[in-house]
């Protein structure tokens, strides 16, 4: 896809809030809720959907919100006896 190629016009608002497209959540499999990574550089901002990797392991997937682990490193964790 060349860029530019699927321009949506869309308005901010009050607060700074743009709705992406449906199609465009669906595609890059952004949900609700689901955390995105944007950057800009001189005049494009970019939106990336963001994959939560696990504190412990770095690996990608369901995480527990508050400790940021993924089940498999919390089951580790509650089995560690210090
Ligand atoms: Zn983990």
């Amino acid at each position: 896809m060349k860029k530019g190629d699927n321009g949506i016009e869309r308005e901010v608002d009050k607060l700074g809030r743009v709705v992406l497209p449906i199609n465009f959540r669906k595609r890059l499999g952004i949900e609700r809720n689901s955390r995105v990574l944007i950057s800009m550089d001189e005049e494009t901002v970019l939106i990336k959907a963001y994959e939560s990797l696990c504190a412990m392991c770095k690996k990608p997937g369901e995480l527990n919100s508050d400790l940021g682990l993924c089940p498999s490193c919390i089951e580790k964790v509650k089995n560690y006896n210090v």
